[in-house]
């Protein structure tokens, strides 16, 4: 299943190179126990075995996906010095890489200079967005779609900031009634605009709510954690193309590098397109900032320690896999598009399933048929099970039958919610999957 010989070969060589720049210094080995370290290891690598397995075509569930061989060797080869980007007297190395690495992600976005920084995940990298969100509109609301990622009615608790839901409309995207008429009221600070939501994958309409900056002032933060990447594909819808192209305009983008860009948890982004937000961050620390003048990634991020590992890892796969149009990169995102878009049409045809929404991005939503919304969920939790002792991973979502009532065939509706199934095809490989995934469902299905 894992190339390990390969990488372990790769990851030793680059280790002696790493080695030899030390090699001046006087003789101290620090070594590892390996009679005491074994038994301890191999009981650890049989706990791991208690996992999905995320990185195999067949887990088609929840929003995981595998690191890049290349993240996962410099991630390791970084372990060995384990920089602390919070200061440059931590990771002089590491806190230059990441600044290269957030130039590439707001220059994807079409941004020459942006301020910003990698952070711990997408909440973290949110978070930070709607405090100096709070800090420039004190006191005014928060607004995001109430199929937005849930944290963020839970950052504006943190924050103390008030927070309203704006309804999504039927295809599942902000509504833009509701938002208008919330904005009517005069009291909102900041919308925050999904671009590709958690649960099904849809984008919010962001060209349109630009527009209404023009009739209510307010900041716009996009929260692309798991759509951003989708900017650089040739395959994505006319709808979702006009909105992602609009993200230069905006104040600030997240995007989680550990979602669709290859990386290990523990990597989220965060980028304002105006680089005077620093001035926010600023404050004094009695201890850190000794060893230059130049700007210590530290003084721009609210979190203090934070793993250098995590950009050497992200370095090296946008080394090798540069985030451009066309690139190989962007082909392999497009053939997650290209997933889900054939499931989603082997799905529509049978007559076992209801696929909920066309997929904008990579995400499908399906219901299993029946004849009314009590059956459907617990059909869908039987499938769920069977599926998985046939080692088919799939995800569970439970929606409002108010907002799918309309997408379900002439099913009855008995109940406040349904039970769907869920798959993100985030992993390029099972594009080539799509047929036996299609099977397995029906044959799972067929079982009751
Ligand atoms: C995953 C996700 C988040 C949260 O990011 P973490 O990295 O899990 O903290 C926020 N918003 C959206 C749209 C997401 O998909």
């Amino acid at each position: 299943m894992f190339d390990h010989d390969n990488e372990l070969a790769l990851l030793k060589r680059a280790l002696d190179v790493l080695d030899e720049g030390f090699a001046h210094l006087p003789q101290h080995q620090a070594g590892v126990d390996v009679e005491a370290a074994w038994p301890v290891l191999e009981q650890l690598a049989r706990c791991m075995r208690d996992n999905y397995p995320y990185f195999h075509p067949q887990y088609a569930g929840q929003m995981l996906k595998p690191p890049h061989p290349v993240a996962r060797i410099a991630y390791a080869l970084a372990l060995w010095i384990n920089p602390n980007n919070h200061a440059l007297d931590g990771g002089r190395a590491s806190s230059a890489l990441e600044k290269e690495c957030v130039s590439a992600l707001g220059a994807m976005f079409g941004w020459d200079h942006p301020l910003g920084h990698l952070t711990g995940g997408g909440t973290m990298a949110n978070m930070e967005a709607l405090w100096v969100s709070g800090r420039l509109r004190p006191g005014k609301k928060i607004l995001a779609s109430d199929q937005a990622h849930y944290t963020h009615g839970r950052i504006s608790e943190v924050l103390q900031l008030p927070f309203s839901a704006v309804a999504a409309d039927a295809s599942g995207r902000m509504d833009l009634e509701d938002l208008e008429r919330q904005l009517g009221h005069g009291d909102v600070g900041t919308v925050v605009v999904t671009l590709g939501t958690t649960g099904l994958g849809t984008v919010d309409p962001l060209a349109d709510i630009l527009a209404m900056q023009q009739r209510h002032d307010f900041r716009i933060h996009v929260d692309a954690a798991y759509g951003g990447y989708f900017v650089l594909c040739d395959g994505l819808g006319e709808e979702a193309r006009r909105h992602f192209d609009s993200m230069h305009q905006v104040d600030s983008i997240v995007i989680d590098p550990h979602k669709h860009g290859l990386q290990p948890y523990g990597c989220g982004c965060v980028l304002f397109r105006d680089r005077e937000v620093a001035r926010i961050y600023l404050h004094e620390s009695p201890y850190t900032y000794y060893s230059s003048d130049e700007l210590h990634l530290g003084e721009i991020s609210l979190e203090c320690s934070r793993a250098g590992a995590a950009a050497t890892a992200l370095w090296a796969t946008q080394q090798l896999l540069p985030m451009a149009r066309g690139g190989r990169f962007a082909g392999d995102l497009d053939r997650c598009l290209a997933a889900a878009t054939e499931l989603y049409r082997l799905l529509a045809q049978s007559s076992q399933f209801h696929p909920l929404y066309q997929p904008e991005l990579d995400i499908l939503v399906y219901a299993v048929a029946a004849d009314d919304t009590r059956d459907a969920s617990q059909r869908a939790a039987r499938l769920f099970d069977r599926a998985a002792e046939n080692e088919l991973h799939l995800a569970l979502i439970d929606l409002p039958t108010s907002l799918v009532h309309d997408r379900l065939g002439d099913m009855e509706i008995n109940s406040e919610t349904v039970t769907c199934l869920r798959s993100v095809l985030m992993k390029s490989e099972q594009v080539d999957w799509t047929r036996r995934i299609f099977e397995l469902l029906c044959r799972c299905a067929d079982a009751g």
